[in-house]
């Protein structure tokens, strides 16, 4: 199975070279076109367009930093809109919000070509072992087609009915995801400041009821200040943001994760933003320092 992979990130990278290692023909395009260099290494074929990936591709999967980013790849010159066409689908993997993808699927569908959003829960370790839990929505015969990737990519795939769903199941995965971030960083900075060995705690906690991989696997590292991104801080804000604005439109209060939010924030105006979401935690060490 050929397919065009468009953005090679920390996620894309990953994803593209697990289906290289599982014998897809991939062709990849990445908008700074030197972080191909590893892929095509690795037996991949480059695209300088995202158009010309698609031209080549019956399948284009794409997974890219934000609706911003999402958009351009398939609006701007050379985008994805001027190749696609009966016959051919795209597959946007980014987080965005339910807005975004409903744009791109009408141009798509305008153009005769098919569509899925299929957002994935997991991170950077995940992606590098075919661990990912894929949401997809939109086009079932397109996602069908995508199976055979999917099970390369994803321990589970779920497809969650018509576009937009699976925005939204992601947004509240990562939403809970990024309050729990915050309590935990509270919890952690609450251990130490009241004289109790944080290491202590990662033990008690993994043995309790709230026990859970993100704790056991980001806990050492903060206890270390060692931040090193699986997933950007900064995209983390982002989920939380596109959350609260799902929170606006079903009149939900999300108190916590508008807390969160503005935890968030803080740690991008501290420079935080392309470290991992679990550098949060400073944020918490800051005020309690200043008090
Ligand atoms: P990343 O490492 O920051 O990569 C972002 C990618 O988007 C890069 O390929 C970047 O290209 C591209 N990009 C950004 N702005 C662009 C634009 N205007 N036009 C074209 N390309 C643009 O992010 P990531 O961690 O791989 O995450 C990618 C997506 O997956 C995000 O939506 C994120 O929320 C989601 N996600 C991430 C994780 C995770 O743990 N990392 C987990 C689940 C979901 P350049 O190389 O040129 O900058």
């Amino acid at each position: 199975m050929e397919v065009g992979f468009l953005g090679l990130g920390i996620m894309g990278k990953a994803m593209s070279m697990n289906l290289l290692k599982n014998g897809f023909k991939v062709t990849v395009w990445n908008r700074t076109l030197s972080k191909c260099d590893e892929v095509v290494a690795h037996g991949a074929s480059v695209g300088e367009t995202p158009a010309e990936v698609v031209k080549k591709c019956n399948i284009t999967i794409a997974i890219l930093s934000d609706p911003a980013a999402a958009l351009s790849v398939v609006f701007d010159k050379d985008g994805v809109l001027d190749q696609i066409c009966s016959g051919k689908g795209y597959i946007d993997m980014s987080t965005v919000d339910p807005e975004t993808s409903w744009k791109i699927s009408e141009a798509i569908a305008l153009k005769g070509g098919h569509f899925l959003e299929a957002p994935v829960s997991g991170s950077k370790q995940p992606a590098e072992t075919g661990q990912l839990v894929i949401l997809a929505a939109g086009d079932k015969a397109l996602y069908e087609e995508a199976v055979p990737a999917f099970d390369v990519l994803g321990k589970k795939s779920f497809f969650l009915g018509p576009v937009g769903n699976g925005a939204k199941m992601k947004l509240v995965v990562n939403m809970i995801m990024g309050s729990v971030m915050n309590a935990f960083s509270e919890g952690l900075t609450l251990a130490e400041r009241s004289g109790l060995n944080p290491h202590s705690l990662l033990d008690v906690l993994d043995l309790g009821g709230i026990a859970n991989p993100m704790f056991r696997g980001k806990g050492p590292e903060m206890v270390k200040d060692n931040y090193s991104p699986a997933f950007p801080l900064k995209h983390q804000q982002k989920d939380m943001r596109l959350a609260l604005a799902l929170g606006d439109q079903n009149a939900v209060s999300m108190p916590v994760a508008a807390a969160a939010n503005e935890a968030f924030k803080k740690a991008r105006s501290m420079g935080l933003g392309d470290l991992d979401f679990s550098a949060v935690y400073e944020t918490v060490k800051l005020l309690k320092h200043s008090s």
